[in-house]
Parts: structure tokens; sequence; C-alpha cells
């Protein structure tokens, strides 16, 4: 049976790579010409590492500080919004050890299965990516970071995920090509990072010659349905495409695209800037995070990308100079060697992290609609869960077993 997906990022390509896979016709709707989205510019990180949801105990002082600091990686864009105060209520009851308890041992699998797939999506001769499985550095500078970051690392030990503390004098062992200053840092072995580009690139190459059809620069604006089912797709061009099987991975559109649905999802985005250093001679070794400030640093070839913040700001492109100068101006700090410059804004890259109120993602069927698939909601883990998410949306599409239990993933949960 046909399905159609909405929305050509790193979630929808999987979707599409592994229906594909199991012998069903796709077609991908997207508004975009899929060049530059959230799924391109990011830091490319694949992070079995992140097993804690973005939701945690402390996270909610720690938000509050930064509000007031205009160089911080955390903004709200203050606005009177039913929806937003909603997504904000629940994000502050999501913040309970009890919650993050249940969530992690999920997390931790749902992160190790998608590790896996790129790890085959690597050996296919037709997909090239950079894929580098050889870890991620964790920076810290203070001695409450540092306090935070080992209790993260000893339950990473404790659930399977190795995680090992270096000393300010060990990190050379790991990263001998930079000079560093941290106070420490944990090494996370099983970590691994892609040139997001060029998977993105790949995956849609490789799923045009599988045959999958693309509608591109097409925008989805209402739908034709009756009480348990969607018929068909009404577009900007004025078209209407019958559907069988729907699956919405529209990112942090999703809410606004379930709207003409009369569906309702607690979703925010999480505005994140980038810049790519090209061909830069002093690369670093392996990807780090710079733990104070949020801040992603990524060797990709021949290239750097840094990254970092998360502004909430109603799907605004305004590009907010002072936090992109936030991002780079900390990353002396950490590699004295490395002074990066505010380039042109044309040169900053932009994107949407669809953020859920628990941080954990909506994967699963709509309660209403019976031909709906949801997928999206993975905030700062996109890119890493994409292969494990495209792989249980094809599950549920064929309806067969599923390989995680996908009931705190539920998108009727809210
Ligand atoms: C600075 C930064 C760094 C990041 N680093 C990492 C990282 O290291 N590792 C990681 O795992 N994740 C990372 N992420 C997060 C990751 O990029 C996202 O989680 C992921 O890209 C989301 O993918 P998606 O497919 O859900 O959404 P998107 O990539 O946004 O795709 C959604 C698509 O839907 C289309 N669409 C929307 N509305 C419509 C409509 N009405 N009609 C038709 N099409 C529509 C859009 O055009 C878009 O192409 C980072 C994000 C940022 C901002």
């Amino acid at each position: 049976m046909k399905t159609t997906i909405i929305g050509g990022g790193i979630i929808g390509l999987c979707s599409a790579f592994y229906l594909t896979e199991a012998g069903i016709d796709v077609e991908i709707i997207d508004k975009t010409d899929i060049s530059n989205g959230c799924s391109f510019g990011n830091a490319g990180m694949i992070v079995p590492s992140h097993f804690i949801p973005l939701a945690a105990p402390g996270v909610i002082s720690k938000g509050m500080k930064w509000m007031f600091d205009s160089k911080s990686p955390f903004y709200i864009k203050p606005r009177l919004s039913f929806e937003l105060i909603q997504w904000l209520w629940n994000f502050y009851r999501s913040c309970s050890k009890e919650k993050v308890d249940r969530a992690v041992p999920l997390m931790r699998d749902f992160q190790v299965m998608s590790k896996e797939l790129y790890q085959d999506l690597a050996q296919n001769p037709e997909l090239d990516f950079l894929y580098k499985e050889d870890g991620i550095l964790l920076l810290y500078r203070s001695k409450k970071t540092e306090k935070e970051e080992l209790e993260t690392a000893e339950l990473a030990n404790e659930i399977g995920i190795e995680a090992r503390v270096l000393k300010c004098g060990e990190i050379s062992q790991v990263e001998p090509k930079i000079e560093i200053e941290a106070l420490g840092g944990v090494y996370y072995p099983g970590d691994a990072h892609v040139y997001p580009n060029h998977l993105m690139k790949s995956l849609l190459d490789y799923l045009k010659n599988r045959g999958v059809q693309f509608r591109l620069n097409t925008e989805v604006v209402g739908f034709d349905y009756q009480s348990d089912r969607i018929n068909s797709i009404i577009t900007n061009t004025g078209e209407q495409i019958p559907v069988e099987n729907l699956v919405v991975a529209g990112g942090s559109w999703t809410a606004k695209i379930l709207k003409f649905l009369r569906l309702k999802m607690l979703l925010q985005d999480g505005k994140g800037y980038s810049v790519t250093l090209k061909n830069t001679p002093q690369n670093l070794t392996l990807p780090s995070i710079l733990a104070e400030v949020k801040v992603a640093m990524t060797p990709m070839g021949n290239d750097l990308r840094i990254g970092g913040t998360l502004e909430i700001s109603n799907l605004s492109p305004k590009i907010n100079l002072s936090r992109m100068n936030g991002i780079l101006n900390a990353v002396p700090k950490y590699y004295p060697e490395l002074k990066p410059e505010l380039p042109s804004e044309k040169n900053i890259w932009h994107g949407f992290r669809p953020c859920t109120p628990d941080g954990l993602p909506y994967i699963g069927k709509s309660r209403i609609y019976k031909n709906l698939v949801l997928a999206t909601g993975h905030a700062m883990m996109g890119l890493s869960l994409g292969p494990a998410s495209g792989k249980l949306v094809s599950e549920i599409i064929q309806g067969t077993a599923s390989s995680l239990d996908l009931t705190l993933l539920s998108p009727n949960r809210f």
C-alpha cells in the first residue's frame, strides 16, 4: 500500500528508506527543495551518550538564568500564546527524576539501535556521508559542571554506554592535534559523527534511484478527511493528492500541519545556529561538546562546524548575531588556538529543532485517523535517531512487531 510522507528532513527520508526496503511505494512532499533545512546544518553527532531527555531536573533553574543573558545558549521569545503556556507547563511537569528514570532505558535502546543502523548504512556502497565512529569528547571548565558530567558518566557506564573520565592532562590522549584548556572531560568512545549535508544528499539520490517520488516546493495547506480517515492532501498549488497511508514528519511545522486535521500537538521550535569553517587548517580529531555553553564542534572532512543555542522563537528566521557571537567567543576558552570570527549573516545557518515538552520524540499512530502516522519531536537528537525512527515508522505502517516499546513515544500522550 502506497505511503505518502509530508516532510523530507532526516526523519522523512529515513522513513522512506525503510519503507522502500520493505517494498512499499513512497511519495515525499516537501515545501522546500530539500537542500538546507534543520537536517543539513546540524552538528552531525550520533550520540548513544545522549540518553537523558532535554526535560530533566535542574534544567529549569539553568534556563531561567540563561534567559536574561543575551549571549547564553537558551532563550524563549516572550509571547502570549496558549500553546506555549501549555508546552511550558508540561515541560515543567516532565522535569522530574521519576520521568527521566523511565525514559533513560528507552532512549539508550533507541540511540543504540539507530547507531547500529548507521553502521549498516555506512556499509552501503551507494551512500557516502563521511561516517566516523571515533567517539565524542565532552569538555568542562568548572567544578560545578564537572560534578554534573561525572554523574552522567557514571550513569552511562551503569547502563552500558562506555564513558571514560579524563583529567586535564589525559585529554591529549584522545585529542592530540590541538591544545585544550579544560578542567577535564568525558570521552564517549561509542559515539559517531557524519557530514549531515552529504548524508541528506546521498539519501535523496538513493531514494530517487529506488523510485521514490518527490514533490518538492509543494506546501501542504489542507486535507480532505472524514471521521477516521484522511482521503487526500491539498497543496498550495491547488492539487488534491489522494493518500492511502500518510506519515507526517514535518519537523517543527508538524503542529501547524496537524491543525488542518483539527489535531493538537504540543511542539515548539528550538532554533539553533551553526557556521562551517571550510578547509580549516586547524581542525579537531574528535567532535566535542563545550559543556558550560552547550556548543557543539564537529570536524567534517576538512571542515569544522560550530553550532549551538536553543531559542524558542515561534519559527522566526531572524538571526540573533549576539547569540552567534556568544557561541564563537566561547570556542577559544576551550581551544585557545581557535579564534573563529563572526561571519556575515548570510553565512550563518539556522535550523528549527522540533521540541516536545518531555524531550522524547513523537512516534506512533494518530488516535483519530487510522491511516495517519506521526514522526517528529526529536529536538537535538533527530539526526542521531533518524534511522531508528524511520525503521519504527516502517514497522508501524507494515503492522509488524515494533523494535522498541513505543508507549513513551506515543503522539497522543499530552
Ligand atoms: C544547531 C543544531 C545542531 C544540531 N546538532 C545535532 C546533532 O549533532 N545530532 C543530532 O542528532 N541532531 C542535531 N540537531 C537536531 C536535528 O538537526 C533535528 O532534530 C532534525 O534535523 C529534525 O529532523 P526532521 O526531519 O524532524 O525535521 P526537518 O529537517 O525540519 O524536516 C521537516 C521537513 O518538513 C517540511 N515541511 C514542513 N511543513 C511542510 C508543509 N506544510 N508542507 C510540506 N513540507 C513541509 C520542511 O520543509 C522540512 O524539510 C541539531 C539541530 C540544530 C539546530
